[in-house]
């Protein structure tokens, strides 16, 4: 069976696009009960950007502090359950903000038709219907999570996405000015999200033309962005830096990540590591799994004179390893597409352990 994946239907794609929100939420005002609910990331409060919602008076615009953790299934059934009590159900939920605000707004657009707690819905097509329109505007390039299927939620029990068709965004707005503020810290880091997905979405057994393509176009892309000659934050590198996110995304969603997401997730779960450099802890140190990913990455790494955490392994007890190494190896499909099916016969969970010891 080959995957059948549904695309966002509408995007808008150019510097200063965010002023077509308007028009674009007003088509959408006759749906539901009439409002919008915005999900706005807590950075944008009090600066230019907040003047340019184009909310009215019947809407909500809540700001979000994504920093103290990423979203929860309980941070989504609160804001599904205040919002409904108060107002109803919205005719659009509006995502503006990085990965952490775009997985939210996925989230509770679906929980909006999707009765009792989100937990019970994290897995492959769990929802049961369709959610209410959603839009996303970025403001951190990296993740993909604008183009994904999936709104990885961080729950009681495990950090795995509501993923369905109805997840996706019914329309992006990918303005490349919203970025321009990023701190070059995360803009590194977010940034090398999208070449870890495109290097793992390539070295493993699903890789197809389809997923090379994208990933393809988008490695050439992260090449120019932090390598070339213009290399580092600028108006021509944020555009292509947009569309390196959205085709990474592409990519792996046509094939697959692997073990650097494994070990990822492993940190993120257990030790509460954000997800885009806990992915640059664990690359640096799997050059005998993708070999040419890791020797370019470290020059990226030097030439933006990034230091990584290291050693960080020597503080954690032998209870964290292997909680760690549980949710790694529990994520079979990555390990299968990046090893290849037989992965079970060299991939224990202490040949994980000793991986998240090299860390
Ligand atoms: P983020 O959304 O967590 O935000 C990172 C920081 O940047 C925050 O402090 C935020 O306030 C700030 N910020 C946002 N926009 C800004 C701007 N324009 N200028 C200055 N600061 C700004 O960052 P992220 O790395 O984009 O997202 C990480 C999240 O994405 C994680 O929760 C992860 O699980 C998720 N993720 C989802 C997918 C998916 O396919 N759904 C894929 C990868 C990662
Ligand atoms: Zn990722």
């Amino acid at each position: 069976m080959h995957k059948n994946f549904k695309g966002t239907e509408k995007t808008v794609f150019g510097r200063g696009s965010f002023s077509q929100l308007g028009t674009i939420v007003e088509e959408r005002r006759g749906e539901n009960d009439g409002f919008m609910l915005y999900l706005v990331d807590n950075y944008f409060k009090g600066k230019a950007l907040e003047k340019r919602i184009p909310a009215t008076a019947a809407d909500i615009v809540q700001f979000i502090d994504v920093d103290p953790e990423e979203p929860t299934t309980m941070q989504v059934d609160t804001i599904r359950d205040d919002v409904k009590g108060s107002k109803g159900i919205p005719a659009a939920v509006i995502g503006i903000g990085g990965g952490s605000i775009m997985d939210l707004a996925k989230a509770c657009s679906l929980m909006f038709t999707n009765e009792g707690p989100s937990e019970e819905y994290q897995g492959l097509n769990l929802i049961k219907k369709p959610g209410v329109y959603h839009i996303g505007v970025p403001t951190v390039s990296g993740t993909g999570a604008e183009v994904s299927m999936t709104a990885v939620l961080t729950g009681p029990v495990k950090k795995l996405g509501l993923k369905c068709e109805w997840t996706v965004f019914n329309q992006i707005v990918l303005d490349p000015e919203l970025i321009e503020t990023v701190p070059r810290d995360k803009w590194f880091y977010t940034g090398m999200d999208t070449y870890i997905h495109c290097i793992e979405s390539r070295d493993g057994i699903l890789n197809n033309a389809y997923s090379t393509a994208f990933g393809d176009q988008a490695l050439a892309l992260c090449r120019d962005i932090y390598l070339g000659d213009k290399a580092g934050q600028n108006a021509e590198n944020n555009e292509k830096l947009m569309v390196a996110s959205l085709m990474g995304g592409l990519s792996l969603t046509y094939s697959e990540v692997g073990i650097v997401h494994a070990l990822s997730y492993g940190l993120s779960k257990i030790l509460g590591e954000k997800h885009c450099i806990a992915n640059c802890i664990a690359f640096q140190h799997l050059s005998d799994y993708y070999p040419e990913g890791v020797i370019e990455f470290e020059r990226m790494i030097a030439k933006h004179a990034i230091t990584l955490p290291k050693n960080l392994s020597k503080t954690w007890t032998e209870d964290q390893i292997t909680a760690m190494a549980t949710v790694a190896i529990n994520l079979e499909h990555m390990w299968n597409h990046a090893i290849g099916t037989d992965w079970k016969k060299t991939i224990t969970l202490d040949v994980v352990k000793d991986l998240f010891r090299r860390l």
